[in-house]
């Protein structure tokens, strides 16, 4: 395990590398060794899996909901910058929110898809209200900003090995930091809080969330492949994109001019007054030829344990939602699969002039 850790802070350009079991209980983690109370405010992206708002009730906290920015679905700064500018206030070091008066503590910056945030702005207002930052790099190991690696940039950040992610090891997670404090009480609260491992004295409450040896050791073997992967997941979007660009009513997913994305889950827009039919259709008509689509996350502030959660949003993560499709887009998928997904999409266009025809000959 010593090994996967050490290898992954490596490739990060970190420090410290704590694993996890999986990456909601690095979150959590995460979130304890930040200093996060019960009963503090985390503002969180609003898009996102919901894995991190979960984390933040698990240690007693609250979320703040964050839109999307239309352009690259990412946490939009300058909502949180209208959050904390306008609706917060400074005492004795702390953030207080106005309306709640509960302690502003942290950020977590949710990279999806792939695609960094942007996060020179966010880090600058972080540093002015005294915030910690845990980036939620679950989908986007490998990513950059910047020219710098996603997990390097807050002042922790977690990782997923999960089935579905780009690097897998069954299950499994990763803290990295490079606060040497934070890595070790890291380490300490995932295994038991052990303090004396003979005669098994614990001071504080712990967790058994190490990963395992084994998982370990598929986590090392896959790191080496992982330039590869993003490779493979980057020509797949390449492919994607020049295809979906000439199709009307289509937006393929867009790279920042800042980022360098490892477009882990391939995703697009579909306009239904341009496009003829809407996301919901599309995802409909496409299974019936046995490919898999479905939309992006249902906003987080809209599931029924968050309806009344603090919320900084405009209808971005709604339209993202209710708009999007993600396709296939597996490192391994062959140049054909990928083809007969253009081509079904394509065919799955009701074209204005051949609507005018059918119109027409009723
Ligand atoms: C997958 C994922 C997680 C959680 O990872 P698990 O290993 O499944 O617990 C957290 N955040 C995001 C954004 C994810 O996509």
């Amino acid at each position: 395990m010593d090994e996967f850790e050490k290898r992954l802070a490596k490739y990060i350009g970190v420090k410290h590398a704590v694993a996890t079991v999986n990456g909601t209980s690095a979150l959590h983690v995460a979130l304890l060794v930040a200093g996060v109370r019960p009963d503090d405010e985390v503002l969180v992206s609003n898009l996102s899996f919901i894995a991190p708002a979960n984390a933040i009730r698990y240690v007693g906290a609250w979320p703040v909901f964050i839109d999307a920015e239309k352009d690259h679905w990412q946490m939009d700064v300058s909502k949180v910058r209208v959050f904390l500018e306008k609706h917060c206030r400074m005492y004795k070091k702390n953030l207080y929110d106005k309306v709640t008066a509960k302690r502003v503590k942290a950020i977590i910056p949710v990279h999806i898809l792939g695609h960094p945030c942007d996060m020179d702005p966010l880090l600058e207002l972080a540093r002015k209200y005294n915030l910690v930052v845990i980036e939620d790099a679950a989908e986007s190991l490998g990513a950059k900003y910047k020219d710098r690696m996603v997990g390097q940039l807050g002042d922790l950040a977690c990782f997923s090995f999960n089935g579905n992610k780009i690097l897998t090891t069954g299950g499994g997670g990763m803290i990295v930091t490079n606060n040497t404090r934070l890595a070790d009480y890291a380490r300490y609260l995932t295994t038991q809080a052990k303090d004396n491992p003979v005669e098994y004295i614990h001071n504080e409450i712990g967790y058994n969330y190490r990963l395992t040896n084994i998982q370990a050791a598929i986590g090392c073997a896959q790191l080496e492949k992982i330039e590869e992967f993003i490779a493979a997941k980057r020509q797949i979007a390449e492919k994607y994109s020049r295809a979906f660009l000439k199709i009307q009513g289509l937006t393929p997913m867009a790279e920042a001019p800042w980022a360098e994305s490892t477009y882990w889950l391939y995703t697009i827009l579909i306009d239904s007054k341009k496009f003829g039919i809407g996301s919901r259709r599309l995802m409909l008509k496409l299974g019936k030829q046995g490919i898999e689509s479905r939309p992006l996350w249902t906003p987080l502030s809209r599931n029924r344990m968050y309806l009344k959660s603090r919320k900084m949003i405009s209808g971005i993560s709604d339209s993202l939602h209710a708009d999007s499709l993600s396709i296939p887009s597996s490192a391994d998928t062959a140049a054909g699969a990928l083809q007969r997904v253009i081509e079904t999409v394509w065919h799955c266009q009701k074209r204005k002039s051949l609507r005018g025809l059918l119109s027409f000959s009723y």
